[in-house]
């Protein structure tokens, strides 16, 4: 039973190999795509969310002939970039006065002196940081601002994501009718990811959770539940999540775009 097993893995990885990589321009068009061959069966489009374009083409097919496909998709890519475009927006400003989001909603963030049991504030619509030493300007606050930010961020996240997830978590053994628990939950800042599950079903969440509305953590939150029941995502994982949350795939959707209006 290993032999056959072995050699789709080795299929596989070699399908994956890059060939050949080069920049191709459209002729008769602005348009300048990757073009990469590998040892994959179809031909393969994207647009990535800076705008770049990728064509992923298997070796039997010839230039013009990838040429031709990519002409008669172009209004496709156009409408691509164009969606990414709009959404795209800038990423939260670390200054004084700037705007960073918490639960969906803006909060200004000012900077407070560092005094002794001085704790970060959020009233009004206004995050106070405590982060300026005795005699230093608040434009000076720079370094020392990013950390008092890093650390309110992080002990927020423990607080709020820990609370809520216990919630969603007592509220997903109702609806399966089991009992299964996450072992640990670890909060930390995640530059690519929301969050995961391990096989142990230690669920690991990202810090970055709390700049989103609240619905959209319950999504996340969710979705890593559901991996305490199925690791993979497939059919079965997607019948959990429904289960639990009816207008999940709307939610994950709008995680999305959310993702592409605020870069982080
Ligand atoms: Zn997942």
């Amino acid at each position: 039973m290993l032999t056959p097993l072995r050699r789709t893995f080795r299929k596989k990885k070699d399908a994956r190999r890059i060939r050949e990589e080069r920049e191709v321009q459209l002729p008769g068009t602005e348009l300048v795509f990757l073009f990469q061959r590998d040892g994959c069966r179809t031909l393969r489009l994207s647009v990535r969310p800076d705008g770049s374009v990728r064509v992923k083409a298997p070796a039997r097919l010839s230039l013009e002939q990838v040429l031709a496909f990519v002409r008669s998709r172009l209004d496709w890519v156009r409408a691509k970039r164009d969606f990414f475009a709009s959404h795209r927006g800038a990423s939260a400003e670390l200054c004084e006065g700037g705007t960073v989001l918490y639960l969906g909603r803006p909060f200004t963030l000012r900077c407070v002196p560092a005094v002794r049991n001085a704790s970060p504030r959020l009233t009004g619509g206004v995050l106070e940081l405590p982060c300026l030493r005795p005699g230093s300007e608040k434009t000076d606050a720079g370094r020392a601002l990013e950390r008092a930010f890093s650390r309110w961020r992080l002990e927020t996240a423990k607080l709020v994501l820990g609370h809520r997830l216990a919630r969603m978590e007592a509220r997903a053994r109702a609806a399966f009718h089991d009992d299964a628990a996450v072992s640990r939950l670890t909060v930390r800042s995640l530059k690519r990811r929301w969050g995961s599950c391990s096989v142990k079903g230690d669920i690991t969440l990202a810090a970055e959770l709390i700049a989103l509305p609240l619905p959209l953590i319950d999504y996340v939150l969710c979705h890593e539940l559901c991996h305490l029941r199925a690791m993979n995502h497939g059919p079965a994982f997607h019948a959990l999540l429904k289960r639990l949350l009816p207008d999940a795939e709307a939610r994950e959707n709008d995680i999305r775009i959310w993702s592409l209006e605020h870069p982080r």
